[in-house]
């Protein structure tokens, strides 16, 4: 059966009324007010590890007739909220509504207009040590391990840790970053300062004023700030990267080749970037996942940074949301492939453009259809979370995280790249992002948009007649898997082919590994061939097949964290020494947890005193959540 949410019936006349809520995972009255300027002047305190100051928002009165305000937030202190500058009541609820936070509700004061468009609210607000959205680093998780280090993620309902908010991609508003700090800070803005310069009390550090301004609105979880011992270096007309001064000129070289290419290409294909710089920040080496696309800066976990640009994609992947949820925002996170879905798409036609062929898209579309089988695997396949569009009604939207919105979701796009013919769907994709741009949109939206658009071409109005959208919208499990070209993943599965009979049967393969076998590959090619390799039933690949495969390919030199981690992967599933100390060296240089679990995991197997005195070694180094993951992985293995 299919349920149909009774937003679709409203969404189908028309754009979607604000006054409808259409986010199950907010706690805010939005359709009665919302938000159009937001200004932060906060003050980040290492010592004490949180960030205290005042909060405005500028709200819309949408209703004309409601006094109370309800914002989101988690594990604050609120200690003064002021309407119009006037004191105003308010209450944070008793008890936390799990898994969104306290509702803080402001009733405005009898004084307050209720016939004025705006009414500006300012809060005194401090964030506590249950705080969601920030991870304070010690200096021994930097890489010089001099100074603390702070950054943001608010994805998915997270902004409400850091001041109380209409914490939901429904509401855009501008923002105004003010933030005091000791050591340099980057937001998701435009810079506008630094300024006022303060001396240190008692012997510490003075502080500046970092401030930034963010002219296109945006939704509460791009609200995006870092601050530690950074430094830039440009890397294309209009982009520089930030990172820490050691490792400034590696990732200047990393990104100064495809950065601006790539933007050329996604404008291209969309239309011109919006927001006047593209910049990257590169995060710490123990910064445990992978990226954030936060507006102006995107935030990039450091294993980009190969020394072979081979990890750019990533890259690709991040720019592509300055059209794909930045510019146009998913209206609620049951929305979220219009999100991912859509970057998936566009990171793809970068990559295709760029290299000039399809083959590289579709091998990157062959390596995120292995990925969607695993997230299916792992829920099954009927369950909720496997649909385009879940249910997350009661639900935390990070508990539904999975490869499904991005996977599902270009697979989706691709059925219609394929059904229209790509030169018609060329036309569709800038007006779908002109028509949604600065807005926040649902499923049903982007569907009338489509059949609008071609209504009156008899041919694609026709094709479109036969989509069957609900099941597409509504039902668990696989899509249709596309036709792919299988080029490239064919080479890998070929040489994968001959390991093996080298390995299982020495004398009668006359196969003999050399460079040349890899000669033309992209480094997730090599991946692949890793992967299959791993998979192998009963491991036959030996020690000295290692040691051969590391020399030949160059594997056990590359600086590649996602080639070289598979290698030592293998290499410790096929017990080959030469791998176990490189391995722990490794594991002092990376605390991305999608490395670090599977080469801890091994490592623990095969030589457990060489894995504890790894983690005593590394313990401060690594992220708390990897820490307890790590920890978790020796008890399971004891
Ligand atoms: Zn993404």
């Amino acid at each position: 059966m299919v349920i149909r949410p009774a937003s679709e019936a409203v969404a189908k006349t028309g754009a979607a009324s604000m006054r409808q809520r259409r986010d199950p995972n907010t706690l805010a009255n939005y359709n009665e007010w919302h938000t159009t300027h937001t200004t932060t002047d906060f003050v980040i305190d290492f010592g004490a590890r949180r960030l205290k100051g005042t909060v405005h928002l500028t709200l819309e009165n949408l209703a004309k007739d409601s006094r109370e305000i309800v914002l989101d937030t988690s594990f604050l202190e609120v200690s003064s909220v002021r309407a119009n500058d006037e004191t105003a009541e308010y209450q944070l609820a008793a008890s936390r509504v799990e898994p969104y936070g306290t509702p803080l509700t402001v009733s405005l004061p009898a004084t307050t207009d209720l016939t004025a468009s705006h009414v500006t609210l300012s809060i005194d607000v401090a964030t506590t040590k249950d705080c969601t959205a920030l991870q304070w680093l010690t200096p021994a998780q930097t890489s010089n391990k001099k100074h603390p280090y702070i950054f943001s993620q608010c994805q998915a309902i997270h902004a409400r840790s850091l001041f109380p908010c209409q914490d939901t991609p429904d509401v855009k508003s501008t923002f105004t970053f003010n933030i005091r700090s000791p050591l340099p800070v980057l937001a998701s803005g435009l810079p506008t300062g630094p300024k006022d310069f303060r001396p240190g009390e008692d012997g510490k550090s003075g502080t500046l004023l970092y401030t930034f301004h963010q002219s296109i609105p945006m939704p509460s979880y791009l609200f995006a700030l870092a601050s530690g011992d950074i430094a830039s270096a440009s890397i294309g007309p209009r982009s520089t990267v930030w990172t820490g001064p050691e490792e400034l000129t590696a990732s200047q070289w990393e990104f100064e080749e495809d950065t601006e290419a790539y933007i050329q290409a996604a404008e291209k294909i969309v239309y011109p970037y919006a927001w006047t710089t593209y910049n990257v920040l590169v995060l710490p080496p123990s910064f445990p996942y992978g990226g954030m696309e936060n507006p102006v800066y995107t935030f990039a976990t450091p294993t980009v940074v190969s020394g072979d640009r081979q990890n750019v994609d990533v890259i690709a992947h991040e720019l592509s949301h300055s059209w794909s949820g930045n510019l146009v925002s998913n209206a609620s996170w049951e929305h979220f492939w219009l999100n991912e879905g859509w970057t998936e798409y566009l990171e793809r036609r970068i990559i295709a453009a760029v290299h000039g062929s399809d083959q590289y898209r579709d091998f990157s579309a062959i390596i995120g259809w292995k990925a969607l089988e695993d997230s299916i695997a792992q829920f099954g396949e009927d369950h909720n979370f496997t649909k385009l569009i879940p249910d997350l009604k009661g639900k935390d939207p990070d508990d539904a995280f999975s490869s499904v919105p991005y996977e599902k979701g270009f697979v989706f796009l691709h059925h219609f790249e394929k059904l229209l013919g790509i030169d018609k769907w060329d036309k569709f994709i800038p007006h779908y992002f002109t028509t949604f741009k600065q807005k926040s949109v649902d499923s049903y939206e982007f569907k009338a948009t489509l059949l609008d658009f071609f209504a009156n071409d008899a041919d694609a109005a026709k094709k479109l007649q036969k989509v069957d959208w609900d099941t597409w919208f509504y039902a668990p499990g696989f899509p249709p898997k596309p036709d792919f070209d299988t080029t490239l993943a064919d080479q890998c599965y070929a040489l994968a082919d001959k390991w093996q009979a080298l390995a299982e049967n020495h004398k009668k393969s006359d196969f003999k590994p050399s460079a040349k076998d890899i000669e033309s590959w992209t480094a997730n090619q090599s991946v692949v061939l890793l992967e299959r390799l791993q998979s192998l039933p009963n491991h036959p690949i030996t020690p000295e097949l290692i040691s051969l495969m590391g020399s030949a390919y160059g594997y056990e030199s590359s600086k590649n964290v996602e080639l070289v981690s598979r290698f030592y992967t293998l290499g410790l599933m096929s017990r080959a020494e030469s791998v176990y100390k490189p391995t722990a060296e490794l594991l002092g240089k990376v605390g991305r947890m999608k490395f670090v679990r599977p080469l801890y995991r091994q490592l623990i197997m095969r030589d457990r005193k060489l894995a504890e005195r790894t983690f005593e070694k590394n313990r401060d180094f690594y992220h708390p959540i990897c820490r307890g993951m790590v920890e978790k992985l020796f008890e399971k293995h004891a």
